[in-house]
């Protein structure tokens, strides 16, 4: 991958980043200002909001996670390489998916299993 390319990837990874830490602190603001009182109907309500935000802020915490990773990746300039085969990772399915870990070959490998 050119540097260039790395650079504009870098960027993305970077805006992902900051707009997914105000989602989880907006999420976790919610969360604070939940009520868990009143009738029957209220409280089991509440607790529901409250487990589909702390769903939302978990999976927006893997991802986060993914992100840091791939900016590590490109510190060590490993980025863009197949974590499995070690190959470079198909520049199209970086653009998509700039957290891509493995190639497309190497991914169904996975996903299927073997
Ligand atoms: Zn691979």
């Amino acid at each position: 991958m050119d540097t260039a390319t790395i650079e504009e990837l870098k960027e993305r990874l970077l805006n992902l980043k900051k707009e997914i830490n105000s989602r989880i602190k907006k999420n976790l603001e919610k969360v604070n200002s939940l009520q868990l009182k009143g009738d029957e109907g209220d409280f089991s309500s509440a607790v529901y909001s409250r487990q589909v935000l702390y769903d939302l802020i978990e999976k927006d915490r893997n991802h986060l996670k993914e992100i840091e990773e791939s900016l590590y990746d490109i510190e060590k300039n490993t980025y863009g390489k197949c974590k499995r085969c070690g190959k470079e990772i198909e520049i199209e399915r970086m653009k998509s998916k700039p957290t891509a870990k493995y190639c497309i070959s190497c991914r169904r490998v996975i996903e299927s299993g073997k």
